[in-house]
């Protein structure tokens, strides 16, 4: 047999080896199938009965996961639920059907193709996740139309879950049947729901594997390495024996994980640091809080606008804001306004296209420009606030002016909320991220008009390197430990505790434990990271003495180029810290 190995991108980390099962979909093809216009009434009949139907699969089958896995993950088949309820959806299948006398069939695969096109158009990669979900409903619409019913034959009990893409409620009801040993998957990203699902059941996933479904054959036998992004399809003996001790390495180290995340977080000198996570979703913050998150450093809220093709009410921000207090108290949680805008479109409203969108209406412009938005933002975090765990954060600000004017918006819903009595804490604090490099410039005068910084380093390198956080082809050039973003950030961090003010890092260097190294010896004390990171950057920074750490990395400073910085890190602490080093590059 043929040995083939793919490359992907690793979602859930763990490794597996076993016998490869294909999962059929159905595929949404524009053929049109046309009707005699005397049975457009019976189709239309047809089509009702089918959408009653998948209400009635969706309400037994989110009864049956919150049963099987936990209520957290039943906010698929809401958001689910809420799509097949769009007042739009009914209307235009039936529509296509009366006006172009084609089967049910027909409407889906164009109404699919729609929705395809609007979340293709959306820059931002967890909007275009939104796509399984879409395809997800009408699938089920479509198979209950044949009367097929809704759930896929194949037993994949004990077995490698290969498939296109995995619809979220079709991961759910597959996840929870048990001993999947892995997925391997043509279609995803990071932040589909498949994989969040994945990386709370602890199932080793790849995705991004382009083709793996045209390539293996029933019974073919794979190894999936979710760590390192790998599927090997039918190994030889000699890898088949690599794989044993690579799990074996694997099993070992997700023990010293689940125990490092009890620790406490002090460095060896006894320096108290705080680890916290950075979430998009309310339903990851017991998985958080498991790695040993200790608050919520930054929530993405644009998210809330992703579960739905409406707007969101005042009354779904605060469900979400209250959820998130509620689970993470009496740890704080960080919410940070909308950064929407520019790329990051929004399907519910139609926003000009921008020539440069990353320097756009983005973020608190975006906000200050929609402000009706904003003011209902704005009170559901208040009203959530009552638990008096809730911070608020302001994403992409590049001078004073736009903090007064949040301020100036902040006291007049504030003065709302009081006139009608409804309760909120007084002394909410707010804050602002640090991710314009004009804004990290002036940061000595910005920390007299906030509460606390979080420094989004994602953007402020992009920012400051002028070099596009998503386009491969400069990636070379994005470095953290470039030594003019490292006398930025100690700039940052020292102009915030000047004043006796808090400051945290919510980008992903703080994620890796090198830089956080660095970002310890500048005196950062808060790391917000993907929650999986925090073991990882928690025994670095519990293997180091504080002191000399800070003396190495001030030192590091007057180096001249980011490789001279690394090196330099390496060779001093090394030897003194092995532990600190163990862990780098693995997840
Ligand atoms: C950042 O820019 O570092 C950040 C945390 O925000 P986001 O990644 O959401 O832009
Ligand atoms: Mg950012």
């Amino acid at each position: 047999m043929d040995v083939t190995r793919l490359r992907g991108v690793g979602v859930s980390p763990g490794i597996a080896m076993g016998e490869a099962v294909l999962s059929e979909r159905i595929i949404f093809t524009l053929r049109k199938d046309y009707i005699p216009p005397h049975r457009v009434e019976e189709e239309i009949q047809r089509l009702r009965a089918a959408l009653v139907k998948t209400r009635e699969d969706l309400v037994e089958l989110k009864a049956r996961i919150r049963e099987k896995i936990g209520e957290e993950h039943t906010f698929i088949f809401d958001a689910h639920l809420m799509m097949l309820d769009d007042p739009s959806l009914a209307p235009d299948l039936e529509k296509l059907i009366r006006e172009e006398n084609v089967r049910t069939e027909s409407a889906l695969s164009e109404v699919h193709a729609r929705y395809l096109k609007i979340f293709d158009a959306i820059g931002d990669e967890y909007f275009k996740q939104r796509k399984s979900d879409v395809a997800d409903v009408l699938t089920k619409i479509y198979r209950n139309l044949a009367s097929q019913g809704e759930e896929p034959a194949v037993d994949t009990r004990n077995k490698i879950l290969v498939a296109h893409d995995l619809l979220p409620s079709e991961a759910a009801l597959r996840f929870s049947q048990g001993n999947i040993l892995a997925v391997a998957l043509d279609m995803g990203g990071q932040t589909s729901h498949a994989a969040i699902l994945a990386r709370s059941m602890n199932i080793p996933t790849v995705v991004g594997l382009h083709n793996i479904t045209q390539i293996i054959k029933g019974r073919d036998v794979l190894i999936v390495d979710g760590t390192d992004g790998e599927v090997i399809i039918n190994p030889p003996l000699t890898v088949q024996k690599e794989f044993l001790s690579k799990r074996e390495k694997y099993e070992a180290y997700r023990k010293e994980l689940k125990k490092v995340a009890k620790w406490k977080s002090v460095t060896l000198d006894d320096v108290r640091f705080t680890p916290m996570a950075n979430i998009e979703l309310p339903e990851e913050i017991s998985h958080a809080l498991s790695y040993g998150a200790e608050g919520i450093g930054l929530f993405r809220s644009e998210f809330i606008y992703l579960q739905r093709s409406t707007l969101p009410t005042e009354e779904d921000h605060y469900q979400v804001y209250a959820r998130l207090a509620k689970e993470a108290h009496p740890y704080p949680v960080y919410i940070r306004t909308i950064d929407i805008g520019g790329e990051k479109n929004l399907p519910q409203l139609s926003i000009e296209q921008e020539p440069n969108p990353a320097l756009g209406l983005r973020a608190i412009r975006f906000s200050l420009r929609h402000r009706e938005l904003f003011r209902i933002q704005l009170r559901a975090i208040l009203r959530a606030s009552v638990s008096r765990n809730v911070r608020i954060l302001i994403p992409m600000i590049t001078e004073v002016e736009e903090i007064g004017e949040v301020k100036r918006m902040f006291e007049e819903v504030k003065r709302e909320l009081q006139d009608k009595k409804i309760k909120f804490d007084p002394n909410i604090p707010l804050g602002i991220m640090i991710e314009v490099p004009a804004a990290a410039a002036l940061a000595d005068v910005l920390v007299k008009e906030v509460d606390y910084f979080s420094i989004g380093t994602n953007d402020l390198i992009q920012y400051y390197l002028a070099v596009d956080r998503s386009n491969e082809f400069v990636s070379y050039l994005y470095k953290p430990l470039h030594p003019s973003v490292l006398r930025l950030i100690k700039f940052v961090i020292e102009a915030a505790a000047k004043e006796g003010k808090d400051v945290a890092v919510c980008g992903e260097m703080a994620a890796d434990p090198l830089s956080a190294m660095v970002l310890l010896g500048f005196g950062l004390r808060k790391f917000s990271m993907n929650p999986i990171f925090i073991p990882r950057i928690k025994k670095a920074l519990r293997s180091v003495e504080y002191r000399s750490v800070r003396r190495v990395v001030n030192q590091a400073l007057s180096l001249r180029t980011a490789q001279e910085v690394e090196e330099h890190i390496i060779e001093k602490l090394l030897v003194k810290y092995p532990d600190a080093f163990l862990m780098m590059g693995s997840s």
